[in-house]
């Protein structure tokens, strides 16, 4: 059991000794850095606890295993925000480099990931017919990827994996700001309490810490007192933002930062990635959004805004458009300032207006700010900056 989690050795020994003992908590944090295997440990715990022939080893053959390796158990629900776009687009390249069906697996599990978010059961408010039928294609899609008979040439495999690729970024779209509406957390909770038809259910709650207070209170009463048989398994890159009330029902097993060596092995064992070692997150970020080519030109036009060096801001709107298709605003707006940073010297002011670096400089910050603090929408606060130094001498 957890042969898919690399370089989490003490986190993985205290969670297969208490998984081995029996004396696994009905109700688990697992917390740590980003990108450090939270996501699969928590899918691994739901796999072995639900495995029938007790082992749980990741080439079980059971009928559990073989569903929860397909992301298709039914007594599994996971909810929570997670860079979805990155996921689908990394495991696509990994089957496009490799279409085997270990490979596919990789990817499809990615998408129906994504798909679990618009499950029916726990919908909020009245559905939306376009989502629906979204849903119904991405699963079909998905089935079909899985196919045995699928011929394993890529010319065969990837078609399949770009059409994928393409309907699970337009559900993308559809995901909300909150994922943890306080309706939802009831359906789940309510959920939970229904006896399942396959024994153990499991409830994971990715970046837990993201729920308002309302939403941890309706978890709350459901974590002090699980029904038989249903784990929580809660994770979170934040946990000193979650409630001490909720922290308290919840045993902790932490994640590491993994070195970078460990990361590099990560890559080219789960993506089939080798001669890149600049880590996980460049990779993911390189991946979803360093491989549009309007990304290069947003990185340029900030930095000739914060240089105060003639640009068009009309063409680095339209190519934030571009780039901000399928992936988060916020996290496209942040990413190509820190890239546009790379360029600046902020102390050295050699040929450059002094004032003019420090103004525009705070300036951005300010708008980023904006975006990330309080949500406001990334390409209107682009295209306000932008256009904010026509005004300027
Ligand atoms: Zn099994």
């Amino acid at each position: 059991m957890f042969e898919n989690v690399i370089g989490q050795d003490a986190a993985v020994s205290a969670i297969v000794h208490d998984l081995k003992g029996g004396t696994l908590p009905p109700t688990l944090l697992i917390d740590g850095p980003r990108y450090s295997g939270k996501g699969t440990i928590a899918l691994e715990i739901a796999r072995v606890l639900t495995c029938r022939n007790g082992r749980g080893d990741w080439s079980c053959d059971c009928a559990s295993c073989r569903l929860h390796r397909e992301l298709a158990y039914p007594e599994f629900v996971a909810f929570g925000p997670r860079d979805f776009a990155a996921d689908i687009a990394i495991s696509a390249e990994t089957v496009r480099r490799d279409p085997r069906r270990a490979r596919r697996f990789l990817f499809v599990r990615s998408v129906r990931r994504l798909a679990q978010r618009f499950d029916p059961r726990f919908r909020v408010g009245r559905g939306d017919a376009a989502v629906d039928r979204l849903l119904e294609k991405l699963l079909e899609s998905t089935d079909s990827l899985l196919d045995e008979r699928l011929s394993e040439p890529a010319g065969v495999v990837q078609p399949a994996v770009d059409g994928v690729v393409s309907e699970a970024l337009s559900l993308v779209r559809h995901l909300p700001n909150d994922h943890y509406p306080v309706d939802r957390v009831r359906a789940i909770t309510s959920w939970s309490r229904v006896a399942g038809a396959q024994g153990s259910k499991v409830v994971v709650c990715e970046e837990a810490h993201t729920m308002q207070s309302s939403a941890q209170n309706a978890l709350l009463k459901v974590l002090e007192e699980p029904p038989q048989g249903v784990y929580f398994v809660l994770c979170s890159s934040r946990p000193s933002a979650i409630r001490d009330t909720v922290l308290s029902r919840v045993r902790r097993y932490s994640t590491v930062q993994r070195a970078p060596g460990v990361e590099t092995d990560v890559l080219a064992r789960i993506f089939s990635v080798t001669g890149f070692d600049g880590g996980l997150e460049r990779y993911f970020r390189r991946v979803t959004i360093g491989a549009d080519d309007g990304y290069a030109v947003l990185v340029e036009s900030l930095r000739a805004f914060v240089r105060g060096n003639p640009f068009d801001p009309d063409r680095a709107v339209e190519a934030f458009q571009r780039a901000v298709e399928g992936v988060d605003g916020r996290a496209l707006i942040v990413a190509a300032a820190d890239d546009a940073a790379r360029g600046i010297d902020i102390s050295d002011t050699t040929a450059l207006d002094r004032d003019v670096l420090r103004r525009r400089w705070g300036l951005l910050r300010r708008h980023i700010d904006r975006v990330t603090a309080r949500n406001i929408n990334a390409a209107a606060t682009f295209r306000s900056l932008l256009f904010s130094q026509r005004g300027e001498a």
